[in-house]
C-alpha cells in the first residue's frame, strides 16, 4: 500500500482534468498521515491553491476554529479535498472532474486509513453516496464507507455566505465529539 507521501508525488504530476490548466499546482491534503478524522471538502479556491493548501483564508480560519472547539487537535486530523486543483471561477467541479480525481481520494483514504470521514459539502457528498444525496437528510447521522464512519455536513465556505447553517454544523461536530469520547452523551 502506498503512503500518503507516496499518492501525494504521484498526484502532483495530474494531467488527468483540463482544470490542471488553472491551478499553479496540485494541491493534496495536509495533516497527519496517521489522523483518526479525515475532512473531505471540495476543491482549493484560487487563494488555497496558491498557497498549496486544501483551504485557507476565512474559511480555513473557520474550519480550524471548529476543530479547536471540538477539542480536535492537529495530530488527530487530515484535510483534503475531494478534487485536488482548483475550478474556475470558484465553480463546483464537473462530475467528469470529480470522476477523474476521485482515484486520489481512494488512494489518501487508504494511505491514512482513518476511523471517521468528515465529508463536508454537496459535492463530497454526492461522491460517496450518489448524485441525489442532500446534506439537510445526510447530516445528523452517522453513515459509513467500508469500516469508516462517515459524518456528512455543510462546508466551511457556505458557513461564510449563511451563518445560521454553524450550528447544524456544530451539532454534527459535538456528535463526533460524543462518539470520540470527548463529550458526554
Ligand atoms: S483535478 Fe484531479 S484529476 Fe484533475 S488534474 Fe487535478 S489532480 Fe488531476
Amino acid at each position: 500500500m502506498l503512503s500518503v507521501e507516496e499518492v501525494a508525488g504521484a498526484a502532483a504530476g495530474c494531467v488527468r482534468c483540463s482544470i490542471r490548466k488553472n491551478t499553479p499546482e496540485v494541491v493534496f491534503g495536509k495533516g497527519s498521515p496517521d489522523a483518526r478524522i479525515m475532512v473531505v471538502l471540495e476543491a482549493p479556491d484560487a487563494d488555497a491553491a496558491k498557497e498549496g493548501k486544501p483551504i485557507s483564508g476565512e474559511a480555513g480560519e473557520l474550519l480550524y476554529n471548529i476543530f479547536a472547539a471540538s477539542h480536535i487537535k492537529g495530530g488527530d486530523v487530515y484535510v483534503t479535498n475531494l478534487v485536488k486543483c482548483n475550478p474556475p471561477e470558484e465553480r463546483t467541479p464537473t462530475e467528469e472532474e470529480i470522476g477523474s480525481c476521485k482515484t486520489w481520494l481512494d488512494l489518501e483514504i487508504a494511505a491514512v486509513q482513518p476511523d471517521y470521514l468528515i465529508l463536508m459539502g454537496v459535492a463530497p457528498l454526492r461522491a460517496f453516496f450518489g448524485e441525489d444525496a442532500a446534506i439537510q437528510e445526510f447530516r445528523g447521522k452517522w453513515h459509513s464507507f467500508g469500516e469508516i464512519k462517515v459524518l456528512c455536513t455543510y462546508q466551511p465556505k457556505t458557513l461564510l455566505k449563511k451563518p445560521e447553517y454553524k450550528r447544524m454544523v456544530w451539532e454534527d461536530f459535538k456528535m463526533l465529539m460524543r462518539d470520540l469520547g470527548i463529550l458526554k452523551p
